[in-house]
């Protein structure tokens, strides 16, 4: 496929151009590479930079380059000399923005370079008519026989550039030649091949369009097209539309959960997620300008968190969440609701005052309509008026905390980082899986959690009592009672395991044989550090990094990183921490970098192979690190290494910024089968080894870990995962390796793990107690033959039949 690059002196430029070329496609995957800017914030371009892009997006199909003015044009020319591609590279004068657009519908299409470089420089000819040019009809009309058809174009919008893009998308499927007329205004016939063109007929909501095909796959093309049409191009009431609430909607997939995400007992009242109710103030505001700024940065902060849930639907092609988020993001920005709130501000009136009064009253205004549609967009403005406010009175993610078991379709990662463990004592979710991060940080808070119960869970009546039993996957609804009892005296013994564990955590956990195994804790901010060492934890065994650049509007400086580093160390006071480095891509999307258009995120630029595109901000943080490493044992860890030369680039650059002679461990992550299974070749070149068991079950199985219709099948205990943490044992020789994937916090997994081979486990902070007493139930003797029958078993289930 076609590779596209994008040349621009702004950084911010390029990305917004990216991402609205993007939605065109709709998560096809379009190999798109920016070069822009000298860094996030200077202008300017740089031929080095823009010879790498080229070289990134070059899949041997050929690279367009899109450029913006003057130096980029000649940063473009002196990076095609520097490159000497074997490949065709392409520098095309198209205007950028409707350059890309096209070309990236195009390229998606499967269009050769000729092909896309001309739709690419055709890229006006849309914008030229409307104004007032008119569109020449394609002169090269198709020959041979026809099938002719018309539909009418019932969007609302007419043929506008989205559904215009679904048209050419599903047409390049067809061995057809299609040209579409409007019969309304007798404009074309246009290739339908050509998104500007069609752009060019200028159809209306309601004007009739004709197709006629020609070609061995006329007749499916013209099928096609009129199914597409009836569709309205993916904008139906039905797919567009969608529910109103921020909750994504029941996926009315099949799910025989739910599934035991984090371990517990929680017993309570179901609570349902609801709009949290914020009072805004009632006195005056401070000056204009700093009541400005506050919005805008709360606006800043909402808009990318609904960037983020966009993301995340529509790389599940779940449209019609995707549509709503794609409203809340037009809410945020509506010249007309943000001109009254500017006025009010000017007023004296609060930032939260003023954003809260005219968001109400227009949905008020709309509640009051007698169209249900339009009533049901009240529900939009409201919810973008609560989140924004939210982050104007540093509510956080806004979830209701009254006391109880939280019930919900699914959670944000953020929104369960913000939940009180005292006040939620158990958490129920229709969708999600247990590997999901969702699930990973209830267990670290240590609430009860069950995923994958399935929407029926919605309609829970509020208030009624629910038991979980976070770790059996068991849902009580409305339980009579004696189980009540039942579960309430388990509950107490549980308490009190965990009660005598406790006590035992600050000792070393030490085998029935001697030998003696580090329990370490994955952390993920510098309050989960202090938790981890509080909860007895002997080191760190993963700092999941990218909390710090996650939810923010620019990457942290080395200054900011090394202090939260230096924070975390000290919270493990003179004990090793390993702090992973930058994890992003898959679910854990980074608002302010572009990413190339995708279709399987978890199989494309993720971990150290985003990092490595993104030099400047490895080096930043590997900066830090060292900083820190100069005076802390600290060591360092890739995820998501695939190859022996990712490695080596990483310990270059590791090397490029930091002080001689320094002694940092340097470790990879054992996410990706083949790594695992390689794992002597990978073991000399590095200080240990980590296996993240969530993403290497997820790549083992062929299961998406927040998939909650596979959650069954994506079982860490699947042999076949277990055979490849034997491997990796096995593979390692003397290299230790550790387990920091979530299946080392399970106790029944402990005896198998250690008898595989591992030599540290880390899991989250609450997790410590409990897997120390696993871990000194356990003799070593015992576990390498319950290993061995392990490896044997035909499935999870006989696992976990055998363990217990
Ligand atoms: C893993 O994949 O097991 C892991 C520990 O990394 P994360 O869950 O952060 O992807
Ligand atoms: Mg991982």
């Amino acid at each position: 496929m076609i590779g596209v690059v994008v040349v621009s002196h702004s950084f911010s430029l390029a990305r917004a151009a990216v991402g609205l070329a993007g939605e065109m496609v709709q998560g096809r995957a379009v190999r798109v590479e920016v070069a822009a800017g000298l860094d996030e914030h200077t202008f300017g371009t740089d031929a080095v930079a823009v010879a790498e892009a080229i070289a990134a997006a070059d899949s041997g199909d050929g690279v367009l380059v899109l450029m913006d003015l003057g130096s980029a044009v000649l940063s473009a020319e002196l990076a095609v000399d520097l490159l000497d591609s074997p490949h065709e590279v392409r520098l095309c004068a198209a205007p950028l923005v409707e350059g890309l657009v096209a070309a990236v519908v195009s390229a998606a299409g499967g269009a050769g370079l000729d092909e896309v470089a001309a739709e690419a420089s055709d890229a006006l000819s849309g914008k030229q008519s409307q104004l007032g040019a008119a569109v020449s009809a394609d002169d090269d009309a198709p020959t041979g026989p026809a099938v002719r058809a018309t539909f009418v174009v019932a969007n609302e919008h007419g043929l506008h550039a989205r559904p215009a893009a679904r048209l050419v998308t599903a047409l390049r499927g067809y061995d057809a030649d299609v040209r579409l007329r409007n019969l309304s205004t007798g404009t074309g016939p246009v290739s339908g091949r050509s998104l500007s063109r069609i752009a060019g007929l200028g159809v209306r909501a309601g004007q009739e369009v004709e197709a006629t095909a020609t070609g061995p796959e006329a007749q499916q093309a013209v099928d096609g097209l009129l199914a597409l049409a009836d569709r309205q191009f993916g904008e139906s009431a039905q797919e567009a539309a969608g529910p109103s609430l921020i909750e994504a909607p029941p996926s009315g997939a099949s799910t025989s959960g739910p599934y035991p995400a984090s371990p517990g007992i929680g017993i309570g009242p179901a609570r349902h997620l609801s709009a949290p109710e914020f009072e805004p103030p009632d006195h005056p505001g401070g000056p204009p300008a700093a009541e400005r700024r506050r919005l805008d940065a709360a606006i800043a902060k909402a808009r990318n968190s609904i960037r983020a849930e966009a993301d995340r639907a529509s790389r599940a092609r779940d449209e019609a969440t995707t549509g709503i988020f794609e409203a809340h993001l037009l809410l945020l920005d509506d010249d007309e609701l943000s001109e009254a709130i500017g006025e009010r501000i000017a007023a004296g009136q609060a930032a939260a005052t003023a954003w809260a009064t005219v968001f109400g009253s227009a949905a008020a205004d709309l509640a009051q309509l007698p169209d249900d549609y339009q009533r049901a967009r009240a529900e939009d403005l409201r919810a973008v008026r609560d989140q924004v406010l939210a982050e104007l009175l540093g509510r956080g993610a806004g979830i209701s905390t009254r006391p109880g078991v939280l019930v919900a379709t699914e959670l944000t990662p953020a929104q369960v980082a913000g939940l009180d463990p005292e006040l939620v004592t158990g958490m129920v979710l229709a969708q999600g899986s247990p590997t999901a991060h969702s699930a990973i940080i209830a267990r670290s808070k240590g609430i009860p959690a069950l995923v994958g119960a399935g929407s029926r869970v919605l309609e829970i009546p509020e208030g009624t009592t629910v038991i979980v039993d976070g770790g059996a996957g068991v849902l009580e609804i409305d339980p009579d009672p004696g189980l009540l009892g039942e579960f309430a005296t388990r509950a107490a013994e549980l308490r009190q395991h965990r009660h005598a564990a406790r006590a035992a955590a600050a000792q070393p956990a030490i085998m029935r044989d001697h030998t003696v195994i580090d329990v370490a804790a994955n952390v993920g901010s510098v309050a989960e550090a202090v938790a981890a060492a509080r909860a007895g934890a002997d080191l760190a065994g993963l700092v999941r990094t990218e909390f710090l650049f996650l939810d923010r509007d620019r990457a942290p400086t080395v200054d900011e990183q090394e202090q939260v580093y230096r924070e975390i160390a000290a919270a493990f006071g003179g004990r090793r921490i390993i702090l992973r480095t930058l994890d992003v891509g898959g679910d854990k999307p980074l608002p302010y970098l572009p990413r190339p258009v995708e279709a399987n995120p978890f199989l494309g630029v993720r971990g150290i192979r985003f990092t490595l595109a993104h030099p400047g901000l490895f080096r930043d943080q590997l900066r830090a690190i060292a900083r820190v490493a100069a005076d802390h044992p600290v060591g360092v860890m890739f995820p998501m290494v695939t190859a022996l030369d990712e490695v080596r680039a990483g310990r270059a650059l590791l090397e490029e910024v930091a002080p001689q002679g320094l002694s940092v461990d340097l470790g990879l992550m054992v996410e990706v089968p083949a790594t695992a299974a390689r794992a002597s070749a990978f073991a000399d070149h590095v200080d240990f080894l980590s296996i993240g068991t969530n993403d290497l079950t997820q790549y083992a199985l062929a299961a998406e870990r927040g998939n909650d219709t596979l959650a069954a099948l994506a079982d860490p205990l699947d042999p076949g995962v277990l055979r490849l943490i034997d491997m990796t044992c096995r593979g390692a020789g003397d290299t230790p390796v550790h387990v920091c994937g979530e299946l080392a916090a399970d106790p029944g997994a402990v005896p198998i793990l250690l008898g595989l081979g591992v030599t540290e486990l880390s899991v989250a902070p609450p997790a410590v107690p409990e897997i120390k007493a696993a871990v000194r139930a356990s003799d070593m003797k015992t576990c390498t033959a319950l290993a061995a029958r392990a490896l044997r078993c035909p499935s999870a289930a006989e696992v976990r039949r055998l363990r217990a």
